[in-house]
């Protein structure tokens, strides 16, 4: 992916659908819609996954807490989202192999009779996804439990129940999505902001003007169709497209607290089934830290980046530590990081924590604007699906979705075993191997490739973290990393886990950027001093609490 190529295939062509938003359902329509033989633009006014798609929980799931909800309710609708969850968990598993996999999830119970009942819950949840392989849920003893999750608390444990669901590295998923639509033909950039759209004799939007926010510079991009995309700011485009349209989107805002991966000190994830609030929290392993989220608040303005702040910090440890050992140290919080939850709206009144979390594909006949609504990461394939039908409709074709069994870029002939060849090719250590593999897949070698020509290229940005410096050259070089916040928060993902470290290697992250980018010294120390500031922000409003 070239940045430049793709502003000049933007401005030189007409395409069929330009999609409007890089998140995961942007992306997963740019790739069904290349597959069946469109001419295909996708835009983001950030980078790709920037917002919500990155900010998840990070679980492919059908939900075992909508399961619950299905009976209690005996809400059919809800039970055949659960269904459909699971049916895509086993999609999203298979085609990115390097970018999600099976997680172990526990749920720690204090009573026979509530070991019972998330029993029985369980064995109906794998009974919804008997078309994958992932292990079947089973009861632990309390001997069981503590083995796997050291830290819980002795005297409060009974006994556990374990369950499986998928984690996926939700933004370098979204980037692989966005990379095997560009491969399959898409003109794909990042910061592309859509300023306004104009309209044909018959009122039909027929050119989007864009602005190119690295450059300043606008364009007009022409096409037969636009497709929005944009999450939790789609009303803000539909009422670009119709000012009498009425808005759809009830955005929600959700935390995380990022805390040492010795809190739990397992491998294993924990399901806390029921919060002061009435939701369900998870304390979940990722990248070497335990993410714990999350809240669900209305947010009140779209316009602010979320973060956490100290009473959502508070709440979240409150949450946890009655089934700790010893309370969370809170001084240790590593990081915390909020997204906005793009819920679909069909009452105003409801509380968010009530609306259901499935999607719409909705066309404006006035405008011809199609939008793709509400969602979640683990139905993206199938809500794609829906607004690439619906286009076909439109167009008066009827094309086969093939993203079911479309392996994503990275995964073709991956092989985790193959971080034993870098090893002993590239000298470099074991666990730099593994990094790798798991990030870039079957692509892994590119970036070994890199310090063939450069030495210092090997070397870690910090000795705590397998992430070298070649990865910041090949991901602005192949990746379209635009500023080092792309690098360190989606192309690796340091700033959820650790802000401390990611202020520490900043510079070095520039200045590698700003070589292969031809910044001027200008440019590189602005990039510092924005992302500096922009994490110190974060730190300020966790809290002093932040080491
Ligand atoms: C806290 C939290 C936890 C979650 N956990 C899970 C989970 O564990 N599992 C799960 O399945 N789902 C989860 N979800 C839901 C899931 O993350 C979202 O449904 C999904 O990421 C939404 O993707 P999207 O592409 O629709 O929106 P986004 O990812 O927000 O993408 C919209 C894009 O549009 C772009 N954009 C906006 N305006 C413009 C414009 N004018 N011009 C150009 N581009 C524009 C934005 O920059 C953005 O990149 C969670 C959500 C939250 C908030």
């Amino acid at each position: 992916m070239n940045r430049q190529d793709s502003l000049q295939g933007l401005k030189q062509n007409e395409f069929d659908i330009c999609i409007i938003g890089a998140g995961a359902s942007g992306a997963g329509c740019a790739l069904d819609a290349m597959l069946r033989g469109y001419k295909v633009a996708l835009i983001d006014k950030k980078d790709f996954a920037s917002e919500t798609s990155s900010k998840s929980t990070k679980l492919i799931h059908g939900g075992v807490r909508y399961l619950e909800q299905a009976f209690k309710k005996l809400d059919f609708a809800q039970l055949k989202q659960v269904r459909h969850g699971l049916e895509e968990r086993h999609l999203v598993l298979n085609n990115a192999p390097h970018l999600a996999r099976p997680l172990a999830l526990v749920t720690p119970v204090s009573s026979w009779l509530e070991g019972l009942y998330f029993t029985i819950g369980l064995k109906m949840y794998d009974s919804f996804a008997s078309n994958d392989s992932l292990p079947k849920s089973k009861w632990l003893s309390k001997s069981e439990v503590l083995k796997q999750i050291p830290t819980l608390s002795k005297s409060k444990v009974h006994s556990a129940v374990l369950y499986y669901d998928g984690q996926l590295d939700d933004a370098r998923y979204c980037l692989a999505l966005v990379q095997s639509a560009a491969e399959a033909g898409a003109v794909v950039a990042n910061y592309v902001e859509v300023a306004g759209l104009e309209k044909g004799t018959e009122g039909k939007i027929n050119v989007v003007n864009a602005i190119d926010s690295e450059s300043g510079e606008s364009f007009s991009i022409r096409t037969k169709l636009v497709l929005n995309c944009t999450g939790p700011f789609s009303d803000h485009i539909r009422l670009m497209a119709n000012a009498g349209l009425e808005e759809r989107i009830r955005p929600s805002k959700g935390v995380h607290a990022v805390l040492p991966y010795e809190t739990l000190n397992s491998s294993y994830a924990m399901l806390i089934p029921k919060t002061s609030d009435g939701r369900v929290v998870f304390a979940i392993p990722f990248e070497g830290a335990m993410i714990l989220g999350t809240t669900d608040t209305e947010s009140d303005n779209i316009d602010v980046e979320p973060g956490l702040n100290e009473r959502e910090k508070q709440y979240l440890a409150d949450t946890l530590n009655p089934y700790l050992e010893e309370k969370i140290n809170i001084s240790k919080l590593q990081a915390g990081f909020g997204g906005l939850r793009p819920l679909l709206s069909a009452e105003t009144s409801k509380s968010t924590k009530s609306l259901l979390r499935d999607h719409e594909v909705e066309i404006d006949a006035a405008s011809g604007l199609v939008s793709l609504l509400g969602g979640k990461w683990t139905t993206y394939r199938l809500m794609a699906k829906d607004a690439i039908d619906q286009i076909d409709g439109i167009f008066g074709k009827r094309n086969e979705c093939s993203t079911a069994s479309h392996t994503l870029a990275g995964g073709v002939d991956y092989l985790f075993e193959n971080y034993k060849k870098l090893v002993s090719k590239y000298g470099l250590s074991v666990d730099i191997c593994q990094h790798l593999v798991r990030k870039y897949g079957s692509r892994a070698e590119e970036v070994c490739l890199l310090t063939l020509h450069d030495e210092s290229l090997k070397a870690p940005l910090d000795p705590a973290y397998p992430y070298i410096r070649a990865e910041v050259v090949y991901c602005a070089k192949v990746e379209m990393a635009v500023t080092p916040r792309d690098f360190l928060a989606r192309r690796v993902r340091l700033e959820i886990t650790d802000w401390n470290t990611t202020l520490k290697v900043l510079p070095t992250v520039a200045a590698l950027m700003a070589e292969e980018l031809n910044w001027t010294a200008e440019k590189r120390e602005q990039e510092i001093l924005s992302y500096k500031n922009k994490i110190e922000e974060f730190i300020s409003a966790a809290g002093k609490g932040q080491s």
